[in-house]
């Protein structure tokens, strides 16, 4: 079955929002296979956000997701890939449609407090990155 990997970043946790996005892939019928709470290191920022590299944000977003605790998980079912992607809502907070994460709770792209595997391939990556294949149910 399909998995991908989603991740609420330091704002979503300081915030309080990781019980309101869990209900969020819950209600829609995912199934939560694997959850852990992490102050990744810069290093392991970097290697998560190695395709963003050559960006001009990607150390100040390496900086901010290491910054606290972050909440990674990892979800199941048919479709989460994309439909995850939906549920989360576009990059920028102003551009998220009304009634996704980001759309609903956030406001500027630098904080736009979750993460969502792009494509099969990013998934497959970011799922072994984050997480030891024991710690999938
Ligand atoms: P994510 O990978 O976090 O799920 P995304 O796939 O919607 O987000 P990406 O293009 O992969 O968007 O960018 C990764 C992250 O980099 C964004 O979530 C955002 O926090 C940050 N980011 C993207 N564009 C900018 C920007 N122009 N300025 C500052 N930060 C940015
Ligand atoms: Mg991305």
């Amino acid at each position: 079955m399909e998995r991908t990997f989603i991740a609420i970043k330091p704002d979503g946790v300081q915030r309080g929002l990781i019980s309101e996005i869990i209900s969020r892939f819950e209600q829609k019928g995912f199934k939560l296979v694997a959850i852990k709470i992490v102050v990744p290191s810069k290093d392991f920022a970097k290697k998560h956000y190695h395709d963003l590299k050559e960006r001009p944000f990607f150390n100040g977003l390496c900086d901010f997701l290491s910054s606290g605790p972050v909440f990674a998980m990892v979800w199941e079912g048919e479709g989460v890939i994309k439909y995850g992607r939906k549920l989360i809502g576009a990059t920028d907070p102003q551009k998220s449609e009304p009634g996704t994460i980001r759309g609903d709770l956030a406001v500027v792209v630098g904080r736009n407090i979750i993460h969502g595997s792009d494509g099969p391939e990013t998934a497959k990556d970011e799922i072994g990155l984050w997480f030891k294949p024991e710690e999938l149910v």
